[in-house]
């Protein structure tokens, strides 16, 4: 996909005429534009649009002229949103919808030919204000990650993951934030599921992973433990990528990282969706020398049975059960015996999700290896890291 940059209009200025070519929509960041068509003795002029709207959404998707001219108003800018960008949403989408797409914008282009026809007798219409609402914030939140990483807007935060008997730093998990210019300061849980649909994760994914290995060394002399480990998050879309294992001893190499310190956190669902290419690439990390854990332990529905033909060696056990232990005997059973059986099999355990001494004291006695939470550090820059060592 290329890059497209915001585009800034001055009053006055036409963006486009009737019956140019159209290879994009645009959403409105600020400012207004006029929306007209000519007919045979006058121009018809349309309701302006202004800030969040959309317009040029037709010729989009069919490819065919622009059926109006829209000038701006006021100083205007305005996000692209190219064809490219949508056609592979509409590659991922149910090929029944994409025909429905299709079906309905054939009719708008004949109902508008008939309409202009009739309008160059009647008084003109308004035409209904375009839809605004989660289609257009999605396709902003695509064009902005996109820009984000060229921009430098993502930065990593980290939190400890400390050994439970002596409560020292054995490692940290890199966790993705995003500094947005307009919006501030956004978790993962406000953009990545998008990018997991676009396959925009696969390139957020080795930035992270970039930068992790960059900041590891500096960040290892934090740590207090005989083994420690980076731990970067894995999405399911880069588990059936290709060029994975490629890309990670690429940057293992650049940085001099010992592939032991990286520890890789992959979900349950991310394997068993595709059992096989992930047992391929697993294997291949594992064969690197990288560790792998099994992030969220608990929240799927395989359990590890179904599992312990993959190369993992950390179970960590998802923060829901180990919150609600103290309090449900059903919680405290399920964290009892996935340390059981994670030992049993080799694993070792970090517990997510530790708030208070209680908890803590609960999973020592539970013989739990390794505990992350905020009792030990909530996730923080990684300055905060070195000058709180
Ligand atoms: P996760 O892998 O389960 O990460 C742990 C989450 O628990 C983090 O949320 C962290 O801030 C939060 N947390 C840590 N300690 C505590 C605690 O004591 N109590 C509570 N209530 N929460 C705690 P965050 O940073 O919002 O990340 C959410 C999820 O986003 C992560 O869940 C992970 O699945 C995903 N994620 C984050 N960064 C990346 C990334 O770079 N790549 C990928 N693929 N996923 C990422
Ligand atoms: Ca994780
Ligand atoms: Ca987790």
């Amino acid at each position: 996909m290329e890059t497209q940059d915001k585009r800034d209009f001055a009053a006055g200025e036409v963006i486009f005429r009737e019956g140019d070519a159209g290879d994009c929509a645009y959403i409105i960041d600020h400012g207004t534009v006029e929306v007209s068509i000519a007919q045979s003795d006058n121009t018809h002029y349309f309701k302006p649009l202004g800030k969040g709207e959309i317009f040029g959404e037709v010729a989009l998707f069919d490819q065919k002229p622009r059926t109006a001219t829209v000038r701006a108003l006021t100083a205007t800018r305005l996000t692209p949103v190219h064809r490219t960008q949508v056609i592979e949403l509409l590659e991922q989408a149910n090929p029944i919808l994409r025909h429905f797409l299709f079906l309905i914008l054939e009719r708008f282009r004949e109902n508008w030919q008939l309409q202009q026809k009739q309008t160059d007798t009647a008084a003109p219409q308004a035409t209904p204000a375009p839809q605004r609402g989660e289609v257009t914030q999605k396709l902003t939140l695509v064009h902005d990650i996109k820009h984000a990483l060229v921009k430098d807007e993502f930065m990593l935060h980290y939190q400890p993951i400390c050994q439970m008997s002596t409560r020292r730093v054995a490692g940290y998990e890199a966790l993705i934030r995003w500094n947005h210019p307009i919006d501030g300061f956004k978790l993962p849980g406000d953009f990545l599921w998008l990018t997991e649909h676009t396959g925009q994760i696969r390139d957020i994914g080795l930035w992270t992973l970039r930068r992790a290995c960059f900041d590891w060394p500096l960040l290892r002399l934090a740590t207090g433990c005989v083994y420690p480990f980076i731990s970067v998050n894995l999405s399911p879309n880069q588990l059936i990528s290709d060029h994975f294992v490629d890309n990670l001893q690429q940057i293992v190499e650049e940085f001099r990282i010992p592939p032991r310190e990286i520890k890789l956190e992959l979900t349950e669902t991310g394997i068993i969706n595709n059992p096989d290419q992930a047992y391929k690439l697993l294997s291949q990390l594992s064969e690197l020398g990288v560790r792998l854990a099994l992030d969220d332990f608990g929240t799927g529905y395989s359990g590890l049975q179904s599992l312990h033909r993959y190369p993992i060696a950390t179970m960590k056990i998802d923060r829901a059960f180990v919150n609600t232990m103290l309090g449900s005997a059903q919680s405290r059973e399920i964290v009892r015996s996935s340390i059981k059986l994670a030992h049993s099999l080799a694993m070792d355990v970090i517990a997510e999700g530790i708030e208070t001494e209680d908890v803590y004291e609960e999973l020592c006695q539970l013989q739990c290896d390794f505990g992350q939470g905020i009792l030990f550090g909530a996730p923080a820059a990684m300055q905060a890291q070195a000058t709180a060592w």
